[in-house]
């Protein structure tokens, strides 16, 4: 701290100025620290500086004097007078700042009455001085009344009282610039540290200094922020803006959320506390402390998001316990009512069989009820386990489609089937009867929910993937339910369900099920134009399957070979005639299949190579003599061979008519029909 002090002392102008009382006075002058080491002197006698600072003892004895003795002050004295241990006489005037004695201010090397010259001559002797250079210096000692001393070191005391408050006067001056650099570095440090971006602006809007967290939340320099200014960085067309200037205006601080914006333009929320204040020229700024509130605002949505589901769960599940209330009730009472009447004494056999069937169906849909409320219990203990084996896919879709053609039949719905591979080649290995449960579930949805056009499933390969799809021609599904459909207890449309019951729980378990099956179930569906449910499962071909025999798919001949169009709406007896043409024998034909009249028209009409027709006579949408005659009347030569299930004289004439070439009745004979094939076409 002394040192401290010492070293604020400007030693160099008080040299000058001692100096000069020097020249003026006579007077010498020295600061001396408390330890003795002298720190400014001037003009100093020449017994002092040739002798008595020169010998090793007698400066000892400088030094002992100059703090031992000078230390002897009574407190409270301005100054003191003493007799150095050389036999100077000396005063000493305490430097104090602070009410700290940290030097003294020294004169003296003078005599106030004449000298014992004995005393020096032995001390000249005894310390081997040149005795006459010795005396010579003394002689040179000035000898000054006590009342000039007094008047002097008054005046020394004065300037020692200026010294000190002079340095006193730095050293706060220097205490209040290292208080005042201290508090800017701490402000500094707390505005480059905070997590929240800080703004300081104008109330123009003119942004005068942001913070390290504002760069970085901005994704700009702060030299970028400032020069865009606050409406640069704060989405203006945000309607909570103005609300929030409004409340910073009247109350003068503003807290809120708003939303701002990045250098890449992005837009985030941010929670934002602002206030006005006055600088220290008196100018008002604003203060901004935003906090980038994106996690938070994600988070809140999670949450909403899951409340809304649970809350969208519970209602589902009442709804699901009033629908089953419902579901089971239905075919119950048909169950009970239709017992007690088989006990009524004068039923006909027709009546009782009638009522068998009745509650034949309504155990049977209470079964698949309960099958399901299994299924799902099975599957919510995740305990459901994969159970693969090879197996034939097209034989097992042909079963599929005996089950399902039945049910469609029952609608009059017409049922296809498309199969991509060769029955040799259509070996997988996979869960038979998961698949069994996912495509009976979507075929029932097919026919419950189609009452016209028709309903077609079959598979084909897409990369690794094999893909199962059931399309119909149904009410469809608008786009906004296709995800939820997919949920247990979940129905979409609630007019619907009303219309066609159910308890929204076949897509789930179908969904589920292809999930454990290592695929998935998708959909593309409109209102009112159908719906294609596609089943994709991991493709993982079977052993038993053969080396490269070509696809089944007649479309996949070679495009030169003759084309027989078959024009047919009955899949089954497609897929007869389709049997009969993969014979060897009957490979150089290309067999396409037309589903209606309409169909057969156009492609008879839009294509060369059709070589002769095989025409159905009961189709939808157009019947084959209306097909016949449209055909003949643009290409007469083109063999037209009728095919009908009517085998009556006059439904041969009715084709020929219309202008069939020939006749052919069902069920069709393979030889009698190859025997036209190559009588109207030269080939086979
Ligand atoms: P359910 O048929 O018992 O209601 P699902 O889980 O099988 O339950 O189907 C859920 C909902 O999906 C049905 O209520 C219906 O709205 C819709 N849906 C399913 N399949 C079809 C389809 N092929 N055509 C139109 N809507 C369908």
């Amino acid at each position: 701290m002394k040192s401290k002090i010492l070293d604020l002392i400007d030693f160099d102008k008080v040299n000058t100025l001692l100096e000069g009382f020097n020249k003026s006075t006579g007077f010498v002058t020295a600061i001396l620290d408390l330890e003795g080491n002298v720190l400014s002197k001037s003009g100093w006698r020449q017994i002092c500086t040739q002798f008595h600072r020169v010998n090793t003892e007698t400066s000892h004895r400088c030094t002992i004097s100059d703090t031992v003795l000078a230390g002897k002050m009574k407190k409270g004295d301005d100054y003191h007078f003493y007799k150095c241990l050389n036999g100077m006489v000396d005063v000493a005037v305490p430097i104090i700042i602070k009410g700290e004695h940290i030097a003294n201010l020294f004169s003296g090397q003078f005599f106030l009455e004449k000298p014992d010259i004995t005393f020096f001559i032995k001390q000249a002797e005894k310390y081997n001085f040149n005795k006459e250079e010795y005396l010579k210096a003394l002689n040179t000692v000035p000898i000054i009344s006590e009342d000039r001393v007094k008047v002097i070191m008054s005046f020394l005391l004065n300037m020692t009282n200026l010294i000190s408050e002079i340095t006193f006067q730095k050293h706060e001056l220097m205490e209040l610039n290292d208080a005042l650099r201290s508090n800017q570095e701490r402000y500094r440090l707390l505005l480059e540290n905070s997590m929240d971006a800080i703004l300081l602006t104008s109330t123009e809007g003119t942004i005068l200094s942001a913070n390290k967290a504002a760069c970085d939340m901005f994704q700009r320099t702060e030299e970028e922020i400032c020069k865009l200014g606050r409406n640069g960085v704060v989405k203006l067309d945000d309607p909570r803006l103005a609300v929030f200037i409004e409340e910073r205006k009247r109350y003068g601080k503003a807290q809120g959320e708003l939303l701002m914006i990045r250098k890449d333009k992005t837009v985030f929320p941010v929670e934002l506390s602002s206030s006005l204040f006055m600088d220290q020229d008196g100018i008002i700024r604003t203060s901004m402390i935003i906090r980038d509130i994106t996690e938070r605002k994600r988070v809140e949505e999670q949450l909403i998001e899951a409340k809304e589901k649970a809350e969208e769960a519970n209602k589902l599940k009442t709804e699901f316990l009033n629908n089953m209330s419902h579901e089971i009730r239905t075919p119950m009472n048909g169950i009970i009512g239709f017992s007690e009447m088989l006990d009524l004494p004068d039923l006909s056999s027709d009546k009782r069989s009638y009522f068998a069937k009745i509650i034949k169906n309504s155990s049977l849909q209470l079964l698949r009820i309960i099958d399901d409320i299994i299924d799902i219990s099975i599957l919510e203990t995740k305990k459901e386990k994969l159970n693969e084996t090879e197996f034939c896919l097209n034989d097992f879709l042909m079963e599929q489609f005996s089950i399902f053609n039945l049910k469609s039949k029952e609608r009059n719905i017409p049922f296809y089937i498309k199969k991509a591979f060769h029955d040799n080649q259509s070996y997988i290995i996979s869960d038979k009867t998961k698949l069994a449960k996912i495509l009976g579930n979507l075929l029932d949805n097919a026919i419950k929910y189609t009452s016209s056009g028709y309903i077609e499933f079959g598979y084909y390969q897409e990369e690794k993937n094999l893909v199962i799809y059931v399309k119909d021609t149904g009410i469809g599904i608008a786009p906004k339910n296709h995800r939820i459909i997919f949920e247990r207890f979940s129905q979409g449309d609630k007019d619907i369900s009303r219309k066609y019951g159910g308890l929204g729980l076949g897509l789930s378990i179908s969904k589920e099920n292809a999930q454990i099956l290592g695929g998935n179930i998708t959909l593309k569906s409109e209102k009112g134009t159908g719906s294609t449910f596609f089943v994709s499962l991991p493709y993982k071909p079977g052993k038993t399957n053969k080396a490269n025999v070509s696809v089944s798919s007649t479309n996949e001949l070679p495009k030169t070979k003759p084309v027989i169009l078959l024009a047919e709406d009955e899949e089954i007896n497609y897929l007869y005639i389709e049997a009969l043409f993969e014979d060897k024998k009957y490979r150089d034909f290309k067999l396409v299949h037309v589903k209606n009249g309409k169909e057969a028209v156009d492609y008879c009409l839009n294509s060369d190579d059709v070589k002769l027709v095989l025409m159905d006579i009961k189709m939808p949408v157009m019947n084959g003599h209306e097909a016949t005659r449209l055909i003949k009347s643009k290409l007469p030569d083109l063999p037209i061979i009728a095919q009908t299930a009517y085998s009556a004289e006059s439904d041969k004439e009715e084709a020929l008519q219309n202008g069939c070439d020939n006749f052919i009745s069902k069920p069709i004979n393979k030889e009698k029909l190859f025997g036209l094939i190559k009588e109207y076409t030269k080939v086979g």
